[in-house]
């Protein structure tokens, strides 16, 4: 079974997220817990919430991968911004409580010139500080293009924020193909070769959800733009090979190529059509 499904826009509530990704042709999908530029949040109707939950019931949804804002920084280096970025994580891991069990993903953050070795440590300190063994949620590094001074621009640097977590099974990781790509992981010649490192470096049982992007860009040029699927430099022949192997297969998919809904119907589409079941 492929779960498969686009970014979609919160401003409706939960219900019309549902609806929205049934109407593309979706069986999961990812939403911002707020304003991506960060800021308040939106009181959660619990209705609301209860209509997406017996909809993704009856389509059989596979896990939700929520999307934490851009302006979240976990290793900034001033301390009030640091500790913006603690209140506003912990408040979405009590929001994300209203659809338990999914996913909350997150930029793991840029160190700003302090160097990443610092950023690391900063990131994983914030973890330490708003992770809860109660909380149902599991949380996800997103792998990153390494442009500025973005941390999780390789496996290791993943690695490395996870082996500092204490309640470490909270923790996995979702591969971004147009990051891994701008990142110089070269998806489209040795796709085989790059998941056999990050099972050795981070371990496969880590990886939970895959953001399926085209690249406007070159391997390794760390840029993030992405492009829509078949129209950038990783091509659709890759991610169908991507999205059918069987390390990656069974996982949650999420387009977040820039595109309206009937592009993203299209693209869901294609990638169901092109699904070996
Ligand atoms: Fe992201
Ligand atoms: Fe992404
Ligand atoms: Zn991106």
């Amino acid at each position: 079974m492929l779960f498969i499904g686009n970014h979609t826009s919160s401003s409706g509530g939960y219900e019309a997220m549902g609806r929205q990704t049934i109407a593309n042709g979706g069986n999961t999908f990812a939403f911002f817990t707020r304003n991506p530029r960060g800021g308040r949040a939106k009181e959660i109707k619990p209705a609301d919430v209860e209509k997406l939950l017996k909809l993704a019931h009856e389509n059989s949804f596979g896990k939700l991968v929520a999307h934490a804002p851009y302006t979240l920084n976990a290793c900034a280096a001033r301390e009030n911004l640091r500790e913006f970025a603690a209140d506003i994580f912990s408040n979405d891991l009590k929001r994300m409580e209203y659809t338990p069990g999914n996913y909350y993903n997150f930029h793991p953050g840029s160190h700003v010139g302090q160097g990443s070795r610092i950023g690391i440590e900063r990131i994983a300190d914030l973890l330490n500080q708003v992770l809860t063994p109660d909380q149902s949620t599991t949380i996800l590094l997103e792998t990153m293009s390494g442009k500025g001074s973005e941390v999780g621009r390789c496996f290791e640097e993943l690695r490395e924020i996870l082996d500092r977590v204490t309640l470490t099974e909270k923790m996995g990781v979702c591969l971004d193909t147009c990051h891994v790509w701008d990142g110089g992981y070269d998806i489209v010649h040795s796709l085989d070769n790059v998941l056999d490192e990050f099972d050795r470096v981070v371990g496969l049982s880590r990886l939970k959800a895959v953001h399926l992007n085209d690249s406007l860009n070159d391997l390794g040029s760390h840029k993030d733009r992405h492009a829509r699927i078949g129209e950038g430099k990783i091509g659709a022949p890759a991610l169908i090979r991507l999205v059918n192997h069987p390390a990656l297969r069974s996982l949650p998919f999420i387009l977040e190529t820039p595109n309206d809904n009937e592009g993203w119907a299209r693209e869901i589409a294609f990638f169901r059509n092109n699904y070996i079941e």
